[in-house]
């Protein structure tokens, strides 16, 4: 079994930005990147809000420099998923989908959220034939075409949105009779002109053998079902923490976050820290992820000193 300090699931900005502070306290950190190399922002395009990039920044980029710099200070890097802990002793074991074994003092989590999918069986399988989670990826295949969008929160009004500037219409479907969407939000959908609204309408079908084609929809009022002719289906229900594999051992709240003692990244366990997205379903953004990923480097090495390991 190999023996290590600090391990770090995960390789967006909360667990980059904890590899570099881990790095740089001589922490020796290793983080497996997950199947998701990046995270969520190696799906996005441009991102303007992060600080120090007055002109904006691609998401790919920030991540790659964010990567850089954990690397310049003795990171290492693996490309693996972790498939089960064990966090029952007083170090913590860890196993990789190839079956290697790790035992480390500290463990920072730092595995984000996925993308919520409706769960029916057409949707499943026309996942990237029509069907995406992702406008930004994915809406320039669909230019001048009729597209649809589910959801009522402020990802699927700002989707909803970015797909109108190339779509020639954007049929946005509502379960309930209002969106969850802040005002602003709200409002900016309301005044874009190719948004349709159906309120109150829940997907029963995604139609098309190779391809969407279409979409079977109920209004759960009336009980009309209709048909909505799209070759596009956008998911934007919301996202899911991804923390299956530390249920056994980790406080998780009722939607499946992992809980943190206020105003720290420590978890319920000794030496294990959780940060970014997967235990904070509030905030959100990739500066606040960096920020949990400093506080649990930080976290990691009070402990470690505390434990008098060097
Ligand atoms: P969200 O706020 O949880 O909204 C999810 C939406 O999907 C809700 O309208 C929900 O309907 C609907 N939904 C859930 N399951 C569904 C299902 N099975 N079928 C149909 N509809 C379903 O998620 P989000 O929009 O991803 O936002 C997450 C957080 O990020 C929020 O705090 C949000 O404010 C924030 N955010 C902010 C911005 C911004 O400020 N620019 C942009 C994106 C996200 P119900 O309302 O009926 O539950």
């Amino acid at each position: 079994m190999e023996k290590i300090k600090c391990l770090i699931i995960g390789s967006g900005p909360a667990g980059y930005t904890a590899a570099i502070y881990a790095a740089r306290a001589n922490m020796s950190p290793i983080v497996y990147t997950g199947m998701e190399p990046g995270g969520q922002l190696m799906l996005t395009t441009e991102v303007e809000n992060f600080p120090g990039y007055p002109q904006g920044v691609q998401g790919p980029q920030l991540m790659e420099d964010l990567k850089g710099q954990a690397e310049r200070y003795g990171t290492e890097i693996r490309y693996e998923y972790i498939s089960k802990v064990d966090f029952s002793g007083d170090t913590h074991k860890i196993t990789t989908d190839s079956g290697h074994e790790i035992e480390a003092n500290a463990v920072i989590i730092a595995t984000g959220a996925s993308a919520r999918w409706l769960g029916i069986e057409s949707e499943k399988r026309l996942m990237n034939k029509g069907v995406s989670a992702c406008a930004v990826c994915d809406g320039f295949f669909f230019r001048g075409q009729e597209v649809a969008i589910v959801g009522g929160g402020d990802t699927a009004a700002e989707e909803a949105i970015y797909l109108s500037k190339m779509c020639s219409t954007v049929h946005m479907l509502v379960r309930r009779d209002e969106l969850r969407a802040s005002r602003y939000m709200a409002e900016k959908v309301a005044s874009t002109g190719n948004i349709v609204m159906h309120w109150n309408t829940e997907i029963l079908e995604v139609q098309g053998q190779e391809v969407v084609d279409g979409l079977k929809v109920i209004n759960n009022k009336t009980k009309e079902e209709t048909n909505l002719t799209v070759t596009g289906l956008f998911v934007a229900i919301g996202h899911k923490p991804n923390t299956d594999i530390f249920k056994n051992f980790l406080d998780l709240d009722q939607v499946g976050y992992i809980k943190t003692i206020p105003g720290t990244t420590k978890t319920n366990i000794e030496g294990v820290f959780a940060c970014g997205d997967v235990q904070d379903s509030v905030y959100r953004q990739a500066v606040t992820a960096a920020g949990t990923g400093c506080m649990a480097a930080l976290d990691t090495e009070r402990y470690l000193v505390k434990k008098g390991i060097e």
